[in-house]
């Protein structure tokens, strides 16, 4: 943990416990800080749990939670330093992208100068210079994603949920937004913890990866070793029924 401890935004699940009635969760885990890493699973797997935890919009009912080896367990969301993109963009229909992005800044929306700054600074970094006026209605699902992932940046903070924030992007669209993401990180070092189902889209941006199976990380590892072919077996069966080109992808040599 040398490395991770030198970065901000080391995430920790330390024997964490929860569960919606009958369906339970236990993750017991760490994330190296500065690093992108694909959470992958099955449909109803625990990923956007996870995330959640994280982000403080659940709380485990026994464990802890950390970042940068602060307890965070009892943190609400809003405290902690961490930034959520969801698979819906979860946009104001009513406000204009740059005060969508300006919510990331300041849920009041009174905005001081270096706020403005930082606002127009990722609305341009984003591709959305022209567009501040617009409502979410008035764009295309590629660029409404591009407000949250502004939104989500203004916030400045070490640690980036994104839970399926592309999935209902066409293939190109999607690998621009990859492209966009990659950029972002690399010039930010954030922790960003990304989830998707697309195991090509974990390896063109994820150095690490967890597999979720029935709420529980059923391995975990570097990307190299989960897609050389001889990666964890439940991932190899996973991405096996997932298409044919992720079926290449883990093909054991014969
Ligand atoms: P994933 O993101 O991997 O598809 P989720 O974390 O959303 O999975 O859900 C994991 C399991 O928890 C699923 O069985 C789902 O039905 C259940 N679940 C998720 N959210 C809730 C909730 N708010 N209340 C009750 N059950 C939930
Ligand atoms: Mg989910």
């Amino acid at each position: 943990m040398n490395q991770a401890a030198s970065k901000a935004g080391a995430v920790r699940l330390d024997a964490v416990a929860f569960g919606y009635g009958e369906v339970l969760f236990r993750f017991d885990t760490a994330f190296p800080a500065g690093a992108i890493t694909a959470v992958m699973g099955p449909s109803g797997s625990g990923k956007s749990t996870l995330l959640n935890l994280v982000a403080g919009f659940e709380t485990p009912q026994s464990g802890r939670v950390l970042i940068d080896g602060v307890d965070m367990t009892a943190t609400p969301p809003a405290e902690r330093p961490v930034s959520m993109v969801f698979q819906e963009n979860n946009l104001f229909s009513h406000l204009s992208v740059e005060k969508n992005v300006g919510l990331g800044r300041s849920p009041s929306l009174k905005l001081g100068p270096a706020d403005r700054q930082a606002v127009w600074a990722a609305l341009e970094r984003t591709g959305l210079a022209g567009k501040e006026r617009r409502l979410p209605r008035e764009l295309s699902g590629g660029e409404r994603q591009r407000v949250a992932l502004a939104r989500a940046l203004v916030r400045e903070q070490p640690v980036l949920l994104l839970d399926e924030p592309f999935a209902s992007l066409g293939p190109a669209l999607r690998h621009d937004m990859l492209d966009l993401v990659a950029d972002l990180q690399a010039e930010r070092g954030m922790t960003t913890l990304f989830v998707t189902h697309h195991p090509e889209d974990a390896r063109r941006l994820a150095g690490h990866v967890v597999f979720l199976e029935d709420g529980r990380i059923a391995a975990a590892g570097t990307a190299d070793d989960f897609f050389a072919g001889t990666g964890p077996e439940a991932f190899r069966r996973y991405i096996g029924l997932d298409g044919d080109r992720s079926r290449d992808v883990a093909r054991k040599p014969t």
